[in-house]
């Protein structure tokens, strides 16, 4: 049976690549399949998080879930340290899974920077977690932006090997990202070569799901271009990264391919095409930012659809707990 699970990290400001690239596509999937959203509360402490505001960042979190559209009622919406097994089985994929294979995550080689033996453990071991989080609900489909592609394919690894050699074929499913769209990639305002994240230090490289239609103005304004006008065709496009990322996040919000929207945009220059996107985005984004706040007015009914959700997650975590614990051999079996 098709099973989807996905998650965000609560590490700072959700912004309109988290939108695009996972939020937006959450709550179509909901309606069609079993669905699991979780708050990444283990994932966010690999970097620093203030224990005092981590609890607010995860009903933050919680908020833009609902708030774009995710029913608890239909979805199971909970934190990760609603669900221990998560860690209890990254544990076990920790011993399975392979230095080499760990080694070769870029994304690891971005965060910990030119110090990484000063990064924690954690960070290093994040796409082992990631591969329990997703197959403690032996789900089959996860919806991510295209940084997590990597990561999904260690996802099948380790479920491949945890199948192979404990002798239990297709226990794990091999689970499918679902990375679509002009959506899945959205790059920094500042720079056309860097993906747009919560954690970049500049609040001007990213558009902030809380920003208001000044700040959504004012970023688009400022973002980085070159002073050609418009291409008329992909190939084009393709040469300026900073024009490319505009065009795509264009497409993504109006719901167009990039075609369309230099079918009608082609041969005009950026100071017509900015204000354009600017409305766009204050039209999308300021229904979700209102949402927002009006949710965490009452943070007690957010922790109640989080209780609620940890409830029914942990239905299906802990049975496959039970399994992987007899499977392994361990005495608590
Ligand atoms: P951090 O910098 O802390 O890693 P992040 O912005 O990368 O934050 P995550 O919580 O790691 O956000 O990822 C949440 C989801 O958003 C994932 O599915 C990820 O693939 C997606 N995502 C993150 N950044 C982008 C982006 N620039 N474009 C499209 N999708 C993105
Ligand atoms: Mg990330």
């Amino acid at each position: 049976p098709k099973r989807v699970l996905s998650g965000v990290q609560p590490s700072g400001d959700l912004h309109l690549g988290n939108y695009l690239g996972a939020l937006a596509k959450f709550a179509k999937l909901q309606h069609e399949t079993p669905t699991f959203i979780f708050v990444a509360d283990y994932h966010a402490i690999t970097v620093w998080q203030d224990p005092a505001k981590l609890k607010q960042q995860v009903r933050e979190i919680a908020a833009a879930y609902l708030a774009t559209g995710l029913d608890p009622k239909v979805a199971s919406i909970f934190a990760q340290s609603g669900v221990p097994e998560h860690a209890e089985l990254a544990w076990v994929f920790n011993c399975v899974a392979r230095l080499g294979w760990l080694d070769r995550m870029t994304q690891f080689k971005e965060k910990s920077g030119k110090h990484k033996e000063r990064a924690s453990v954690g960070l290093y071991t994040y796409p082992v977690l990631q591969a329990a989080d997703i197959l403690i609900y032996k789900a089959t489909h996860v919806p991510v932006g295209e940084d997590q592609k990597q990561h999904l394919e260690l996802t099948r690894d380790i479920a491949g090997k945890f199948n192979h050699d404990f002798g239990v074929p297709n226990y794990f499913p091999l689970p499918d990202p679902l990375i679509q769209g002009p959506g899945a990639r959205i790059m920094s305002l500042r720079d056309g070569k860097a993906k747009m994240s919560k954690s970049d230090p500049s609040d001007y490289s990213r558009i902030n799901l809380t920003d208001d239609a000044d700040a959504i103005a004012q970023k688009i304004r400022k973002a980085r271009t070159d002073p050609e006008p418009l291409p008329a065709t992909l190939e084009e496009l393709k040469e300026r990264p900073e024009a490319e990322n505009l065009v795509g996040i264009y497409a993504a919000l109006a719901e167009m391919t990039s075609e369309q929207v230099l079918g009608e945009f082609a041969g005009q220059g950026f100071g017509v095409f900015k204000p354009k996107l600017a409305d766009l985005a204050v039209e999308k984004l300021g229904p979700i930012g209102g949402e927002m706040r009006r949710l965490l007015g009452d943070p007690a009914e957010i922790d109640r659809v989080l209780a609620e959700g940890a409830a029914r997650a942990r239905e299906i975590a802990a049975p496959t707990m039970a399994e992987v614990r007899k499977i392994v051999g361990f005495w608590a079996g």
